[in-house]
């Protein structure tokens, strides 16, 4: 097997492409983004940080999410997804937002089962899950 695309290959390959993104938010998230990449090089694992910034953003997400999910030509598909034993016809969430009401804080999209739930910058409480309807 070839090695998987990680999430800093997303991370050095999307920042180029972060101005069509976010536009007048790319500076910031882009300065974010560096700094992150240089912890790496340091050796300090800045993973689930570099998720949580880019799943700020819908369209950083969703880059993010197709670029991961090139690794998966040969993997599990997402729509071959079994629900776990004892988990019958649970709706499986999609997105996880700030459960404080009124929250401008962007919900977040989860890759995979293995993702950390990231938290609310504004109020410190853990994203729940939202169902999409
Ligand atoms: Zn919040």
């Amino acid at each position: 097997m070839s090695p998987a695309i990680g999430i800093l290959d997303v991370a050095r390959e999307i920042l180029p492409v972060l101005p069509k993104l976010l536009g007048e938010d790319a500076e910031a998230v882009e300065q974010s983004l560096t700094r992150l990449l240089e912890r790496a090089r340091s050796g300090e694992a800045v993973d689930h940080e570099i998720r949580v910034l880019l799943g700020k953003y819908p369209a950083t997400d969703r880059w993010k999410r197709d670029r991961l999910r090139g690794n998966d030509a040969d993997g599990v598909d997402e729509k071959s997804y079994q629900p776990l034993p004892g988990q019958r016809n649970t709706p499986r969430a999609v997105k996880y937002a700030c459960p404080v009401s009124g929250c401008n804080t962007p919900p977040w999209f989860p890759i995979d089962a293995g993702d950390v739930i990231p938290s609310c910058e504004i109020h410190g409480v853990p994203f729940e899950s939202v169902s999409n309807d």
